[in-house]
């Protein structure tokens, strides 16, 4: 890992941001630190975004909105398929600088950045189908309907793990709606925002007559977050982040009755059953598990595997944990990663001597420090033999920890599945059509996702994405999650001569 050190990360943030058309000097505007998780490297210091600059931003986007709202939808996803395109054309420079800032491989930060073309393309069709129901009327000569309008301004508050495609999610269909959005991206990840910036400002000059304030950056922390949170102007705000972060936003919005969607933590697991096809399964959890080292939403955490299969199954997973490549994703063809700072590293070690004291079997979680940077935190993957789901097992910790169980009843095992607050994602493994069904049933696992004979994590933006319980509710990208963007009116249209009251009510004056 002795290169990363020598890597001038700095140099190349800046050539990329540089040639995406970012001022070089925005980079070195303030004091707000923003570091490299693959060197721990200080690659910029930001300007950040007060309350007040906030006000200011929502003030443009709520101007805007009085336009765009007016614009035909149709030409509205006409913005969007320009950025979908502004997108391809920028997919190499997007995705490494993703690599760059949150950590991730090569693929995994191109892949970020097709989920966004993917949603680009999604929404562009959508543009011509926000369709209501025309619904049968109780009085004669009346026609009943109901007409979807464009809600207002979206704030989007996003995580450090996914830093560009969550916005995507969330603007392509705010935009095609008739929505502005402000977004603050997550203060550890603020370069890829203002490259998001950049090429919708390509989009947008493309475009021709879109309104100043259609697409905004705030940068910054809470602060700035909660300046989006707190604004009746902000008409919907989409908040992804850890469960503590949506019991704040949450009840806030709601109490100046805002909308919301949140999407928060998850503590995802999967089951493997005796049938299961073992090899498919082994690979599918040794990704869900390690990938983007382990800090995905969809990240698998706990896992349960029938007793009859253990001692086939769980040896190979530990000899796969132990072989797992570990290093820097940018000059070595690693498949972990590093964690994205210190507290996380702190997080996952806490948890493993939790789970320790609950009597777990650790194997590997130790850190990787031969020659890695010292202000970099590369970790071996965990995998924890636990006797019981107790203790950390309870909770999300966003690190590559997986805890591993023994099963012996289908009932007690999905009653076990569900035993947690978060409710993301879930996957069986199992070529039984009852297991499959069941697990899949109303009385089965309680999650927003769940998956068969595939691991917890790598969701397609064609579904509905989102959790239950304390992961928030929410859902975005695909199926009908676009109507959360939008308000809906029903509209009863009288075209006799008489006016009949609905009830047969009868009120003659
Ligand atoms: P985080 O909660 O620390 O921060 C998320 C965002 O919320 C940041 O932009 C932060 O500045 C902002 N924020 C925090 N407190 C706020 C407040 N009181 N008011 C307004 N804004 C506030 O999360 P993180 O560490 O960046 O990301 C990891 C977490 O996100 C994990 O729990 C993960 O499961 C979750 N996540 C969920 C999804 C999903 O779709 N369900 C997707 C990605 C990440």
């Amino acid at each position: 890992m002795k290169d990363a050190i020598e890597m001038d990360l700095k140099a190349e943030v800046r050539s990329i941001l540089g040639g995406l058309g970012v001022e070089a000097s925005v980079l070195d505007a303030g004091d707000m630190a923003s570091f490299s998780p693959v060197t721990g490297q200080q690659i910029a210091s930001l300007a950040q975004d007060d309350a007040e600059a906030t006000r200011t931003a929502i003030g443009r986007a709520a101007d805007a909105f009085r336009i765009w709202r007016n614009v035909p939808a149709p030409r509205r996803g006409e913005l969007v398929r320009l950025l979908g395109e502004e997108l391809r054309a920028a997919k190499g420079d997007l995705g490494r600088l993703v690599s760059i800032e949150a950590g991730k491989s090569p693929s995994e930060g191109a892949g970020e950045v097709q989920e966004m073309i993917d949603i680009c393309d999604f929404a562009v069709g959508l543009s011509r189908q926000l369709y209501g129901l025309t619904i049968a009327t109780e009085r004669p000569g009346h026609r009943m309907m109901e007409t979807w309008h464009p809600l207002g301004v979206v704030g989007v508050i996003s995580a450090f793990n996914f830093p560009v495609a969550v916005w995507c999610w969330n603007t392509a269909l705010a935009l095609v709606c008739g929505n502005p959005v402000v977004w603050k991206p997550s203060e550890k990840t603020p370069l890829t925002a203002l490259a998001c910036q950049a090429i919708v400002k390509r989009a947008l000059a493309r475009f021709g007559d879109a309104p100043d304030g259609l697409s905004q950056v705030v940068i910054g922390g809470r602060e700035t977050g909660e300046a989006l949170v707190d604004d009746p102007r902000v008409a919907l705000v989409s908040a992804t982040g850890s469960t503590r972060m949506g019991r704040q936003v949450g009840p806030k919005v709601a109490a100046r009755f805002g909308r919301s969607i949140l999407e928060l933590g998850g503590n995802n697991a999967g089951i493997v059953c005796p049938s299961a096809d073992l090899d498919m399964a082994l690979r599918a959890i040794a990704f869900g598990a390690m990938g983007t080292a382990g800090q995905r939403c969809t990240t698998m955490r706990r896992l349960f595997v029938h007793d009859s299969i253990y001692d086939q199954l769980v040896p190979g997973l530990i000899k796969a944990y132990g072989s797992v490549s570990v290093g820097n994703p940018l000059t070595t063809q690693a498949l972990v990663g590093p964690l994205v700072d210190r507290q996380a590293f702190e997080g996952m070690q806490a948890a493993i001597e939790a789970a320790k004291a609950e009597g777990g079997i650790v194997h590997g979680g130790t850190q990787v420090t031969d020659a890695a940077p010292e202000a970099a935190y590369y970790v071996k993957p965990a995998l924890i033999e636990m006797p019981a789901q107790a203790g950390p097992v309870l909770e999300e910790t966003f690190a590559p920890i997986l805890y591993v169980m023994r099963y012996s009843n289908f009932d007690d095992v999905i009653e076990q599945h569900n035993a947690v607050g978060a409710g993301l994602s879930s996957s069986i493994f199992t070529t039984d059509l009852r297991e499959s069904e069941r697990f899949l049933s109303a009385a089965g696992s309680d999650c927003g996702i769940a998956n068969v004979n595939i691991g917890t994590s790598g969701a397609e933006i064609g579904g509905a994405f989102g959790g239950e319980k304390e992961t928030g509710g929410g859902r975005e990208s695909g199926s009908d999650a676009w109507k959360a963007y939008m308000r809906r009116a029903t509209n009863t249209i009288n075209y006799s001569r008489a006016l009949p009251l609905a009830q047969g009510v009868v009120f003659d004056i």
